[in-house]
This record gives structure tokens, C-alpha cells and sequence, in this order.
């Protein structure tokens, strides 16, 4: 089967030309370059896909050096693993030495030798990520197939590429479930028995490979089936034993989608996850999944303010009580709250705050008060804070009754 149609019909003018280009450059030096995996697949099943994957028999690094320079993009490489990749304003191209892989342990990351581009693909996933179009001048176009992924695509099936293949790498569990729920095709059958065996090996996988399959799950979409299907395989409970994909998460994600800047969607989606979990189960899963830092935090805030909320369930509460109550929580820990709380009164106290409260500022600075003949010091800054009370509670409005309120309280103090 040829491709160079689809090449033609799916890439836009500028990929396009680079992979031209790509194919030109290794053809002069001697090396092979083929397109691989998800542009691959999407290309035969009709989508478009950006993210381009090139593997090359050769050296990817050297070769995408070149092709970087001569294409002002934006180059990462990592020599060591034979990999770089390319950035463009609305696309990336990844390019790979052409590598074989061993496991010397289950979960473990694998050994890597150069190898040919057969070898390439059978370190990958399933047999649809796993075909190559070879962009080499003797045939050009041509669809490199060893494991049957466009059968397997015709048939809509997920199919391992050998029965170790899932105690080697268990991330491979998870991504399989994204793709079927993505895809809405079916696990193949013995496929499906190997990936309910193995399950177990998902304690042998780092805290960040789970996080990052998690993170990949929530740029789906809809990740809420990847998760709901994750939580009847019993995945997400081999994870953390408390957490559930239910049909709450469902109605919640898709809350999410229709408030949430995309970019934040993933933070969101996490937040909403743990809602459920107590204190100390949150604490685990941070542990189990190495949740950096800051993103800890906004987990841990969200759950603390899950603790507050009755705080917040009257409809008439002053202006400056609703902020002194969630200042110092993380806006987005503010925003899952809004999103999973069933009472109007928190759900609209908790939006006013993000997208009013949280932005009043007096509008008299220290320097003006002191101008005004209040010394610096502790009565200084309780003037601020009366200010800006009153700002929130609409008690002042403009600079003027500020002014005014600031010498009144002056006489007081
Ligand atoms: P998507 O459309 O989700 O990005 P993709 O196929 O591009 O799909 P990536 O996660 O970007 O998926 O990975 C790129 C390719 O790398 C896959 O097509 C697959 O061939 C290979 N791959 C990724 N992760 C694994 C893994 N754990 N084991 C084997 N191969 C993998
Ligand atoms: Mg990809």
C-alpha cells in the first residue's frame, strides 16, 4: 500500500514541506527516515495529527540539527537517547534513532540498541502505533507493516505486539484503555485476557510514568471513559484504593470542559479525581504518583476547602467574609470546588470570589495614606485592610471615599 496520497491530503503546506525536506537530507547522507506511530495510524483511519514521529536509520540528532538551522525552529536534543525534537509554532515533529529495546525487569525503563527500523517497531505498543512510511527514494510512500496494524485498524481492534508485552511495560494497560475509549474500538480478545492478568504489574511502574499515562488520559477529550473503563478493570484502585471513576466524575469533567481554559483542563480534571478521597488517601496518592510541588498543593488546597464550604452556604454573606475565606486558597482548587458543589449558594459564592472578589484592590496605596499624615506602622496597615473591606462590601467606591473613610479612621486609631 502507498500513502503518498494521504501525505499529500493530511499534512498542511509547512510539515509537509519539512517532511520533504527530512526525506531529501537522508537520502543525500545515506541514512532512511520514516514516519511512525499516531500520524501514522491517523493518517489510514482519515484524522489529522500534528505530532509528528520520525524514526531514522542513522543519526536523528545530527540530521535533525541540520534540519532545525536550515528551518529556524526550536531544537531539543537528547544525544544520549538519540532523540530531538523539533518545535514550530503549530506543530512538533519528534525524530528518533531507529533503537531495539530490551526489559531487564518488568516496569523498568528498557536498554536501548541502535537497530533497523523493523526493530523499532516492535518495541512499540499495539500493532496500530505500530506501522512506518518509509520517506526514502526507492519507495517513497510505501506502508511498512510487519504486525498487521492496518488489519488490526480495519477490525478496530487494540492488539499487543507479543504476550510479554504488558508485564514488560504496564503502562501499556492504561494506554491501551485510552486508545479504545478514544478510538471506540474494541481490546482484542487475548489481547484483553494478557491486560487483565497483568494488571497487578502496575505496582512495578514509576510514580511519574502512571502520572504521565494520567496526564495523556486528560488531554483526551473525554477522559471520563478512559477513567470510568480504568476504574471497572479495577486499575484505578490498584493506584489508590479510594479513588472511583464514576458517573459523578463523568457529570463533573464535563462541568470542567465548559468552564476551564484548556490549559488548565488536565490540573482540573486531577483536582476533580481526588474530591472524593480523605486527607490521608490524597497524601498517598501524592506519594504513589510524585505529584510535583505546586500541583500538591492545589490538591491538598482543594480538599481543605471541601472542608470549609459551609462556610459559604448562605446566599447573603458579606463580600469581604467570602474573600478572607478563600484568599489564600489556590484559584484552581477554588474552581473543582465550584465545579463539584451541589449547592447554589457555594457554587455562585465561590465563582463571585474568581471572578470578581479576587481582583478588588483599594485603590489608595501605603504611600498616599502616609501623605495623608498616617505614620508607618502597624495602625498603617489596619487602615489598608479597612480600605480594602470596604471596597469589597461596596462601602466605598471611589478614590475620594477612600480618602474620606482613611482620615475618619485616622481620628479613631
Ligand atoms: P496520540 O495520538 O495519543 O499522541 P501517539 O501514537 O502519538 O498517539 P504517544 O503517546 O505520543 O502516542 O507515543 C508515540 C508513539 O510511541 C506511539 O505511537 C507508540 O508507538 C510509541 N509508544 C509510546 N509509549 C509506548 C510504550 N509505553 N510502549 C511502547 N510504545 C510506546
Ligand atoms: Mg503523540
Amino acid at each position: 500500500m502507498n500513502l503518498t496520497i494521504q501525505i499529500e491530503h493530511y499534512l498542511p503546506q509547512q510539515p509537509l514541506q519539512l517532511i520533504k525536506t527530512i526525506s531529501k537530507q537522508a537520502n543525500q547522507s545515506g541514512q532512511r527516515a520514516y514516519l511512525v506511530g499516531g500520524t501514522v495510524r491517523d493518517m489510514i483511519l482519515g484524522y489529522a495529527n500534528f505530532d509528528l514521529d520520525l524514526v531514522i536509520e542513522g543519526n536523528a540528532v545530527k540530521l535533525a540539527q541540520h534540519i532545525a538551522k536550515a528551518s529556524q525552529a526550536k531544537l531539543i536534543t537528547h544525544p544520549r537517547f538519540g532523540t530531538a525534537k523539533l518545535s514550530y509554532s503549530d506543530f512538533t515533529l519528534d525524530m528518533t534513532t531507529a533503537r531495539g529495546e530490551t526489559y531487564a525487569r518488568p516496569g523498568a525503563l528498557p536498554e536501548v540498541t541502535p537497530g533497523t527500523i523493523n526493530d523499532d517497531l516492535f518495541r512499540r505498543d499495539f500493532s496500530i502505533n505500530a506501522m512506518a512510511i518509509s520517506l526514502n527514494k526507492n519507495n517513497y510512500g510505501e506502508l511498512i507493516d510487519p504486525y498487521q496494524g492496518k488489519r488490526d485498524l480495519e477490525h478496530r481492534f487494540i492488539r499487543i505486539l507479543h504476550p510479554g508485552s504488558f508485564r514488560d511495560d504496564a503502562t501499556r494497560i492504561i494506554r491501551a484503555t485510552r486508545y479504545e475509549q478514544r478510538l471506540g474500538f474494541k481490546i482484542e480478545p487475548q489481547t484483553f485476557q494478557l491486560l487483565k492478568q497483568n494488571i497487578p504489574m502496575i505496582e512495578t511502574l514509576s510514580g511519574d510514568r502512571i502520572r504521565h499515562e494520567l496526564e495523556l488520559i486528560f488531554r483526551e477529550e473525554y477522559p471520563e471513559f478512559a477513567i470510568n473503563r480504568l476504574n471497572q478493570l479495577g486499575m484505578l484502585q490498584r493506584i489508590n484504593s479510594s479513588l472511583k471513576g464514576d458517573g459523578w466524575i463523568a457529570g463533573k469533567f464535563d462541568k470542567a470542559r465548559s468552564v476551564s481554559k484548556l490549559s488548565q483542563l488536565p490540573s482540573l480534571y486531577l483536582c476533580l479525581l481526588v474530591y472524593p478521597l480523605q486527607g490521608e488517601d490524597n497524601e498517598r496518592l501524592i506519594q504513589r504518583l510524585n505529584i510535583p510541588t505546586k500541583l500538591a498543593q492545589v490538591l491538598r488546597d482543594t480538599l481543605r476547602l471541601k472542608s470549609q464550604l459551609h462556610l459559604l452556604d448562605k446566599p447573603s454573606i458579606k463580600h469581604s467574609e467570602i474573600y478572607y475565606l478563600l484568599y489564600e486558597y489556590k484559584p484552581l482548587a477554588i474552581q473543582a470546588n465550584a465545579i463539584a458543589s451541589e449547592s447554589p449558594a457555594v457554587h455562585s459564592n465561590l465563582e463571585l470570589f474568581l471572578t470578581k472578589l479576587r481582583y478588588v484592590r483599594a485603590t489608595l496605596t501605603g504611600k498616599e495614606l502616609i501623605n495623608l499624615g498616617i505614620p508607618a506602622g502597624p495602625q498603617l496597615g489596619e487602615i489598608l485592610q479597612a480600605l480594602h473591606t470596604a471596597k469589597l462590601n461596596n462601602e466605598v467606591k471611589t478614590g475620594a471615599e477612600e480618602k474620606r473613610l482613611a482620615l475618619l479612621l485616622k481620628s479613631y486609631v
